[in-house]
């Protein structure tokens, strides 16, 4: 089946890999909200996870990184007084080094993310969502923050009041990403943080448009009132509904065509008003992301001839 994935980081890493280990036609569609530019570098932080979990090297206990990574070139930045906040490994580090040498020279993010995840081994497509600069910004009570400041630096804490994508309206679709979602036979969101990983995708212009008429099912990053990792709980309290996946249900409201939602909250089923299945869905081991993803596969499947 031809699928497109809308993907964050960890938790869009984990669910793509359970789709390409599922046998999915894949294209995941990843944020760039979170890109910046830190030690002169391009820092891609959601594709380099989706491509590092989708190679088979991710530091799974961590998060994010490079499994089995090393430290020298970090170390040696910081003896040197150098900003040392953002935490980068030295294999990551040669990752940022070569595709900012590439985008200086003029090649698309697109063109080199997917030349990256050739080298790497992955046969599914990762697209940035486009390869124009967007930045999201987090609207708090004291003024604006940049994502990393307030993400890595201040480990997401105090009050937000909202987000914006700045670059979003200059924005357009990445090369080759409204002819993959054209051909889509279904769409999975991916469990992600809604409001900095999947909105921002959801706000390139002309993409929403670009989804053809196919199921599209999201998967709730929130098992029993909490994130597996992150802020996405504690956001949706505060500028949502709830945090459950009747929250996250509210939050793409029209989009989704069925939902699949953790075990631990197969109750909350019937205020969803849309088919559901309820699943193991903490992905710890490769089989655990291969069933979710089956289970996505599934539904999407089962409402095809609906829409
Ligand atoms: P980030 O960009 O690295 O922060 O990652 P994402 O936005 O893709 O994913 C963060 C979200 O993934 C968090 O809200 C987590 O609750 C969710 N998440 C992470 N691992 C799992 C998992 O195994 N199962 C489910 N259902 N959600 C997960
Ligand atoms: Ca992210």
């Amino acid at each position: 089946m031809k699928v497109v994935a809308l993907a964050g980081g960890v938790g869009g890493g984990r669910l793509a890999h359970g789709l390409a280990l599922a046998g999915a036609d894949l294209t995941v569609i990843v944020n760039t909200g979170d890109d910046f530019t830190h030690l002169g570098l391009r820092i891609c932080p959601d594709i380099d996870s989706v491509t590092y979990t989708l190679a088979g090297i991710a530091n799974r206990e961590q998060g994010w990184g490079v499994a089995g990574e090393t430290t020298a070139a970090m170390e040696r930045i910081r003896r040197l007084g150098g900003e040392d906040w953002f935490l980068l490994g030295d294999r990551d580090l040669a990752l940022h080094i070569l595709r900012t040498d590439r985008l200086r020279q003029g090649e698309p993010l697109s063109a080199v993310t997917a030349d990256i995840a050739a080298k790497l081994g992955i046969t599914a497509r990762i697209l940035p969502m486009t390869d124009d600069p967007v930045a999201t910004m987090v609207q708090t009570p004291a003024g604006e923050l940049s994502f990393q400041n307030w993400f890595v630096r201040r480990r997401a804490e105090g009050a937000v009041t909202g987000f914006r994508f700045d670059g979003i309206e200059a924005a357009r679709p990445a090369f080759g990403l409204t002819e993959a979602l054209a051909a889509a036979e279904a769409i999975v969101i991916c469990p992600s943080n809604p409001y900095v990983s999947i909105d921002p995708i959801l706000s390139v212009p002309g993409l929403r448009e670009a989804m053809p008429k196919v199921p599209v099912i999201a998967v709730s990053p929130i098992i029993g009132g909490e994130a597996v990792k992150g802020p996405a709980a504690r956001l949706l309290r505060e500028l949502g509904t709830e945090a459950s996946p009747v929250g996250i249900a509210d939050h793409y409201g029209s989009l989704l065509s069925g939902m699949v939602i953790d075990e631990a909250d197969a109750g909350l089923a019937a205020r969803l008003r849309i088919p559901v299945r309820a699943t193991k869905s903490l992905m710890q081991t490769d089989e655990d992301r291969l069933a979710l993803a089956r289970e996505c596969l599934d539904l999407a499947g089962s409402l095809a001839w609906t829409s």
